[in-house]
């Protein structure tokens, strides 16, 4: 079994993600082969700075390491380094519903929190999501609540393509979400009504995956809780419901047994137990973080592997003129050269690899300048 998933560098990771998601991510490598993905490309759809990209995708790397992810086992890049993510997502924009984007809950909610530009890329992170998933046919996407309507879209899409030009085979795998049963939306610890998040909320509602323990003990120690005294979950408590489901996924228990063990606790114990459990929870990924995240090289040198590694994976098998080609990861290339879609597509892109005389209907530029011996090819000094 594949599994893929990809993890924004935008901001410092917070304790959701970590239970949401990176947790997931390191368990699942005992069932299949991981494909984990640092997705710089969605971090650019707000408002960013370019150095600061860096860092930050440095930062996610080095966290997912500490987490227990291992790039001999898994394979761990980042999204920009693999184009092919980005093609993919031009073709597959052509079969995705413009309204359907258009009312996705995260795309109204961040461009409502947008000041400035509200870009066409926000609109189309679904697309470059389905275009990540579906690029290396994997079968599960180990995820938070908040990507099941993203994942549904992704799934639509996959159909979508295999129906139209599939020819009765179902090229484009459509996966399966996987959302743990316990602590796949952690909420703002201020704001209890809203997901904690990277890019919006507060502060010191976001306990932060690298916060010293003093932080993390402040943040949940002032969480907002709500008027009565029983420790239990209720949709009217919020806060309380938050925290009750910390402790369970950090504990790797069901929230009905921190229910029965805290049925005499008032809150102030409550937010204690939480705080020290969680504290233990993350010392360990802490302490290994610093002594990856320094040595810059070496994460590089894991990405640019990755990133190979990638490049083979969603090779062997992929789509041009959407229609099936079996071999090469230049795939996408391919799908332009042929965009005209003549049934014999494939043999006479065959054919225009052996000389630049083959190419029927014109070859863009960029792709001729990469042959060999093109004039066109930029010379090297
Ligand atoms: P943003 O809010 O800007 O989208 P984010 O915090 O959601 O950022 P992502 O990199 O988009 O960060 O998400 C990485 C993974 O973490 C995704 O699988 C997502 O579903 C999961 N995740 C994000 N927030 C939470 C949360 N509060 N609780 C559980 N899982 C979460
Ligand atoms: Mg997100």
């Amino acid at each position: 079994m594949r599994i893929f998933s990809g993890i924004q560098p935008t901001g410092r990771k917070h304790l959701g993600n970590y239970i949401g998601a990176i947790a997931q991510y390191v368990s699942s490598q005992e069932r299949g082969e991981g494909i984990f993905c640092v997705v710089d490309l969605h971090a650019i759809t707000l408002p960013f700075d370019p150095a600061e990209l860096r860092e930050r995708s440095y930062d996610t790397i080095a966290i997912l390491l500490a987490a227990g992810l291992d790039p001999a086992r898994s394979t761990l890049f980042r999204q920009s380094d693999v184009p092919a993510h980005t093609e993919l997502t031009w073709l597959l924009s052509s079969l995705t519903e413009l309204g359907r984007l258009q009312r996705m809950h995260q795309f109204r909610d961040k461009s409502l929190a947008q000041r400035e530009l509200v870009s066409a890329a926000l609109l189309l992170y679904p697309v470059l999501q389905a275009a990540d998933v579906l690029a290396y046919r994997a079968h599960e996407v180990p995820v938070g609540e908040d990507q099941r309507e993203h994942l549904e879209l992704m799934r639509d899409v996959a159909r979508r393509f295999n129906s139209r030009y599939g020819d009765g085979e179902d090229v484009l795998v459509v996966p399966e979400h996987r959302i743990s049963q316990v602590g796949a939306r952690i909420m703002d610890l201020q704001d209890p009504t809203s997901k904690m998040s990277t890019s919006v909320g507060s502060e010191q509602g976001t306990v932060y995956v690298l916060d010293e323990p003093k932080a993390i003990e402040k943040k949940l120690k002032s969480a907002v809780t709500d008027s009565g005294s029983d420790v239990r979950r209720d949709p009217q408590k919020p806060g309380v419901s938050n925290l009750i489901e910390i402790l369970a996924a950090v504990r790797g228990v069901g929230p009905e047994a921190i229910e029965s063990e805290l049925a005499d606790a008032r809150y102030g114990e409550l937010k204690g137990a939480v705080a020290a459990a969680v504290v233990d929870y993350l010392a360990p990924v802490r302490e290994r973080y610093d002594a990856l995240r320094r040595d810059e090289r070496a994460l590089e040198a894991i990405l640019a592997a990755g990133a190979e590694r990638a490049e083979i994976r969603f090779g062997k098998r992929h789509i041009g003129r959407f229609g099936i080609v079996e071999q090469g990861p230049d795939f996408l290339l391919k799908s332009w050269c042929l965009r005209h879609g003549s049934p014999d597509g494939n043999k006479r892109h065959e054919e225009s690899q052996r000389g630049p005389k083959a190419f029927p209907h014109g070859c863009p530029r960029e792709f001729a300048a990469r042959q060999p011996n093109s004039p066109l090819a930029p010379s090297i000094n």
